[in-house]
């Protein structure tokens, strides 16, 4: 049956008890009063009648005036019609047949008073025979009142209990599966898709049941076809990530360790076990290498495992979700192969350079006492030659030089002597190195250098080479005739800043990031713009190694100012 149908008759069912209770009640009511009534019609109204002809026939002993008769035969006519009790009709007749002698003696007063008397008997007989009816009527009704006070109640209780049963059970016939239903849908939410319900009635409930019941069962094979190929997918990226050549670390955004693989597991020394799950920062207490994964944000390590030195590169990727960072993943690229070959490639460059210096250096020699006319006369085009020849070793002897310090740098060989110098030295000795450079090409250098500027604390030698460096720069990419603008000024935070200014063609902005990279050359320079691209590297590292830093800003047209600065000497 279902709920509806169910609340229908439960409800139904009390209507009718409380209208069978309402029915037993009117019912009794009206027998009670239906008796009432009886006793009042046809007993009291007959004592009445008597009451009335007794008074008159009380009232004196003169003989019946015919007013007194009217009265007797009013009442008399009256009883005659409302004679109810068993021997009432004999008691009334009697009266009639007395009455009419009393009228016939007509003020015989021995007679009169006689018959009276007899009068007056028969009436209390019918006043008698009335009450003793009235009596009995009366218990007749107060058996009707107490049969229908029981009826009334045991009906009354009846419902009661009825109504009370359907009151106190049926909140929870709704409510129960409800609740229970709320349960379950809760367990689903927390993924428990393994609850049934088992509501065994056949109506609404019983369908919900069943509804929940197919939901919960189809969710649960979704979940596990879900699973099995999420699983399946961890499982392939960590069996990539396991073979992979490089270290690899993940942290989740409250740093703990996700993952790690077996590289990274076998350089930091502890197993997959002792490390995921585990707060990165508490191993690090006791991991030296965990320890600088997590705070050094240098990009080169070296890690000493298997009985060997090796090179590895740290790289740090954050992991985003939404705009959102949930952890982060750390990546050492094993570089000790690459690391071996540069520094193969720098022994041979420092070797190499070294080695040319000499000939170079005998060549140039040799050019000398060519020129000289004590060793004999060359004609003008042979003098050219020479000229040539010796521009070439000096390019040549320039970038063997460039060469060796870049291998000095590299190596960590470089060496500085610091000593406190007046700026104004650093400038003279430069812009007399490149006069001849800047005359050739007509370029003027202005120079702005007061005396009364702090003495610096720098390496002389490598100061000069660095503005030397950017003055060629200036004077190289410069049009013919234009000026170069050497400028040293005090910054406001002590430091002393040396900066150089051309009006030539300027660089790019996108090179202007890559400009004091290794061996990096703009494109499109004209051949007698090409270098080695690496003086300005060298510079940058002689100027960071003296503590200050180097700079450039650029306008394509408008020429290019490279700038770096100094400490101030104590
Ligand atoms: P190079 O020995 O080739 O000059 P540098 O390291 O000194 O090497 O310079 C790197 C590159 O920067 C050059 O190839 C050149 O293209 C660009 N460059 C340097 N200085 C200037 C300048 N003053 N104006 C324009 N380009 C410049």
């Amino acid at each position: 049956m279902t709920i509806k149908n169910k609340l229908r008759t439960g409800i139904g069912f009390l209507f009718v008890l409380a209208l069978i209770c309402c029915g037993l009640s009117v019912y009794f009511l009206n027998r009670l009063s239906a008796d009432a009534g009886a006793i009042l019609k046809d007993n009291y109204k007959t004592l009445q009648y008597t009451q009335d002809i007794l008074n008159v026939i009380d009232a004196n002993d003169k003989p019946l005036s015919a007013k007194q008769f009217a009265v007797i035969d009013a009442n008399l006519i009256r009883q005659q019609h409302n004679v109810t009790e068993k021997g009432e009709q004999e008691l009334t007749d009697s009266l009639t047949v007395i009455y009419n002698d009393i009228k016939l003696y007509k003020g015989e007063a021995a007679g009169e008073s006689q018959l009276r008397s007899q009068a007056r008997r028969l009436i209390y007989g019918i006043m008698h025979l009335n009450m003793d009816a009235i009596s009995h009527k009366n218990d007749v009704a107060a058996d009707t009142a107490s049969r229908a006070n029981v009826l009334v109640a045991v009906s009354a209780f009846l419902l009661f209990t009825i109504a009370f049963t359907f009151a106190v059970n049926f909140p929870g016939y709704i409510a129960d599966p409800l609740k229970e239903l709320t349960a379950r849908i809760r367990d689903v939410s927390n993924r428990n898709y393994h609850q049934q319900i088992d509501f065994k009635s056949d109506d609404e409930f019983g369908e919900l049941g069943q509804a929940f019941n197919t939901m919960t069962k189809k969710l649960d094979e979704y979940e596990n076809s879900n699973l099995a190929s999420i699983l399946f997918e961890k499982k392939r990226i960590e069996t990539i990530i396991n073979t992979m050549q490089d270290a690899i670390v993940g942290l989740d955004e409250k740093m703990i360790i996700i993952f790690a693989n077996e590289v990274a597991c076998s350089l930091i020394g502890l197993t997959t076990d002792q490390l995921t799950g585990r707060y990165a920062p508490d191993i690090a207490l006791e991991n030296d290498l965990l320890r600088n994964l997590l705070v050094n944000e240098q990009s080169r390590l070296k890690i000493f495992a298997d009985n060997r030195e090796s090179f590895y590169s740290r790289e740090s990727l954050s992991v985003s979700s939404k705009s959102k960072v949930i952890g982060k993943v750390i990546i050492l690229k094993n570089i000790t192969e690459y690391q071996q070959l540069d520094e193969a490639k720098t022994n041979f460059i420092a070797t190499i350079s070294h080695e040319l210096k000499t000939p170079i250096s005998s060549i140039k020699m040799s050019l000398k006492l060519l020129e000289d006319d004590r060793i004999g006369n060359v004609n003008v085009e042979q003098r050219q030659l020479l000229e040539n020849i010796d521009d070439d070793a000096r390019r040549l002897l320039q970038i063997t030089g460039e060469l060796l310090d870049m291998a000095q740098v590299e190596t960590g060989k470089l060496q500085l002597n610091f000593g406190s110098t007046h700026p104004r030295n650093i400038v003279d000795y430069a812009v007399k190195a490149i006069k001849f450079t800047a005359d050739q090409k007509q370029v003027s250098i202005k120079v702005k250098c007061d005396d009364t500027l702090p003495e610096v604390h720098a390496d002389l030698d490598k100061t000069t080479w660095v503005l030397i460096n950017l003055l060629s720069n200036a004077i190289k990419y410069s049009h013919e005739k234009s000026t170069v603008e050497l400028i040293v000024k005090k910054h406001k935070n002590d430091e002393i800043e040396f900066s150089v200014k051309d009006h030539g063609k300027g660089i790019e902005e996108q090179y202007l990031s890559r400009l004091f990279e290794r061996y990096f050359k703009v494109p499109n320079a004209t051949a007698d713009q090409t270098g080695t691209g690496l003086g300005l590297a060298i510079a940058k590292d002689f100027i960071e190694a003296q503590s200050g830093h180097i700079e450039v800003d650029s306008e394509i047209g408008a020429g290019s100012r490279f700038a770096f600065t100094l400490k101030r000497a104590v």
